[in-house]
């Protein structure tokens, strides 16, 4: 709520500073100063509302305190009423000039003067609400916020005090403003500011800086340790359910810290601040506040950076699917090509897959990003295949892309537009997708095999422990992740995981492949286990379409003589 208002009085005549004192009773917190450069100093410390300003006085007239007054961006607010025993029009134009906003003529008919401070009162109070308050909340907007977060610091720099600005965000409230209405939502708003201002001390801020976001000014701690205290019991404050018409909701809320002088020296970092802490106490969980973290703010930049570049780069066809063959030793052939999605930059520098995936599901850009993967691919051995070269390609599948209700349709799509047969299509899921709900994952995979599509499961022996589900879904082919492949020459114990994934391939009739087959020791031993089909950099590196093209016209004799 606004304070009471604060006014001013200002005459060279002591009689008339006390009958105007007697007048004004009850209005506000009066002041008063019988000069002008005291008129400008306790204007300074007190920031009135309104100044009733004589305007004859010896030294400073009331017209050079009125200019000051105007000048200073902390005062300039203020109603400037004033008082004179002038009547002509020049001496009126000149206070409007200056600023001025009424007039009161001596000699002061008292009720009048009353009438007139408390019209200007309530004129100022209706610009103000206006100007600085939230409407539903009646809660300090961002505006209002800002300034006196430049204030506290300006005082804080001169008392050595430590200021927290608390960024808090309410959890749940979207969705429940969706479903249950905006009655609901205002009600829920309004519950929280006032839980906020409960939570206050008489020189803290609690502020709506729009939608479900609050923010609270803290100049009462002495700590961080006690910042952190204020933000737990906050916290522990909105997170108790709301009734609202006899419905119980639980919204919960988290918040994000930003100190100065420890992470901030002005207004704008400090806000910007609290809002990045605010990202990090989202991604800890329900209840949770961070302080202000340089190094995570960091990386979160740079995370926001690379989706932005990665979906510029998606949209203008940047990216580019780079193919890796598989060799069957057995037949002295490549039987088969996995796609490998990379990134290349202006400066030459290509961007692996393990840099980006992780943003590109984040964001959700992994839908698109896949699709055009997958597009890619089934042009490309359809490419092959007219070259004489009926290889099967396979692609990598992430989770989120696998359970986007779309995935299926982009399957079909890419398979009717480039008019390849099914079984040419491999799609890599990793165990993570195994993993998830078990009912719907069965239902696609076994949709898309019905189709004809073959489903290999990635990195095999790297995910969960469970290998009931080797049973349970519709599988075809394990891939043997490299890890183990690099370690088994090395240690006996990958040797031997590598021996049990082989042999439970056998039994469970999976076809199998061994990844990061880099030198022909890894083949030898491979084989004898009885693994056939090997990927790796001994028999070729990622390559683009057209360098595929010459590697399968002209295999190398590793290849062929193996
Ligand atoms: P992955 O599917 O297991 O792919 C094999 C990775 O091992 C590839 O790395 C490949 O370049 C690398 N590799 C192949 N042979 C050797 C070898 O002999 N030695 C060594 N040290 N490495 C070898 P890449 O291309 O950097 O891809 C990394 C991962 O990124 C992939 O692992 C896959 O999980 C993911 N990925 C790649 N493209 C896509 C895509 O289009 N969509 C999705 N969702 N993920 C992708
Ligand atoms: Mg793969
Ligand atoms: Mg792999």
């Amino acid at each position: 709520m606004l304070d009471q208002p604060i006014i001013l009085l200002v005459d060279d005549q002591a009689s008339d500073l006390r009958v105007l004192g007697q007048a004004l009773e009850g209005l506000g917190e009066i002041h008063a100063a019988t000069d002008g450069q005291t008129a400008l100093e306790l204007a300074q410390h007190y920031r009135p509302d309104v100044i009733l300003l004589d305007v004859d006085m010896p030294l400073m007239d009331g017209y050079s305190v009125c200019e000051q007054i105007k000048i200073d961006p902390r005062l300039a607010h203020a109603v400037v009423i004033f008082v004179t025993s002038h009547r002509q029009t020049e001496h009126e134009l000149r206070a409007l000039k200056l600023g001025g906003a009424d007039f009161l003529h001596k000699p002061i008919n008292l009720p009048v003067a009353r009438a007139r401070v408390e019209a200007n009162i309530k004129h100022l109070r209706a610009v103000q609400q206006l100007a600085y308050y939230d409407p539903l909340t009646r809660l300090p907007n961002r505006m209002l916020l800002l300034n006196r977060v430049r204030q506290a610091l300006a005082s804080a720099q001169h008392q050595a005090s430590l200021v927290g600005l608390f960024s808090i965000d309410l959890e749940n409230f979207k969705a429940l403003n969706d479903s249950e209405g905006h009655a609901v939502g205002d009600a829920l708003l309004q519950e929280t500011a006032r839980r906020l201002v409960q939570c206050c001390q008489s020189s803290d801020t609690a502020s709506r800086a729009g939608g479900q976001r609050f923010m609270l000014l803290i100049l009462s701690c002495n700590n961080l340790a006690e910042l952190g205290h204020r933000a737990q019991q906050v916290l522990t404050t909105l997170c108790v359910p709301i009734m609202v018409a006899g419905t119980r909701y639980d919204l919960g809320a988290c918040a994000g810290i930003g100190t100065f002088p420890q992470d901030s020296q002005d207004a704008e970092s400090l806000h910007e601040h609290a809002d990045a802490a605010l990202y990090e106490a989202r991604q800890a969980g329900r209840g949770q506040y961070r302080f202000f973290n340089a190094a995570a703010n960091d990386s979160v930049r740079a995370r926001h950076q690379m989706e932005r570049d990665l979906r510029a780069a998606l949209e203008a066809h940047q990216l580019d699917v780079f193919y890796q063959a598989k060799i069957d030793l057995a037949a002295h052939r490549v039987i088969g090509v996995e796609a490998l999605v990379r990134w290349p930059q202006a400066d030459g520098r290509v961007v692996t897959p393990d840099r980006f995936i992780p943003v590109a599901e984040a964001s959700g850009l992994i839908v698109p990003l896949g699709e055009y993967v997958l597009n890619s691919a089934c042009q490309a051995a359809k490419h092959w295949g007219e070259q004489g070269y009926p290889v099967s390609v396979s692609v990598n599948v992430s989770p989120i892309q696998f359970h986007d209700s779309h995935f299926e349709d982009a399957v079909q799509h890419a398979l009717s537009s480039s008019g390849i047969a099914p079984g040419q299509l491999e799609l890599e899921i990793t165990e993570g997708v195994l993993a998830g709900e078990v009912e719907e994952t069965c239902r696609t995979l076994e949709s898309l095999r019905g189709r004809g599509v073959r489903i290999a499961v990635d990195d095999f022996g790297t995910g969960y422990s469970s290998l009931a589900y080797l049973k349970r879904f519709p599988l075809d082919v394990l891939k043997i992740d490299q890890s183990f492949v690099r370690q088994m020459l090395l240690d006996p114990k990958d040797a031997a995981i590598v021996e049990t994934i082989i042999q439970l391939a056998h039994a469970l009739d999976l076809q199998l492949v061994a990844e990061g087959v880099e030198t022909p020791r890894h083949a030898n031993v491979l084989y004898k286990l009885g693994c056939y089909v090997m990927q790796g950099y001994l028999y070729c590196r990622p390559m683009t379409c057209s360098q595929m093209t010459d590697y399968l016209r002209c295999p190398p004799a590793a290849v062929a003589g193996a």
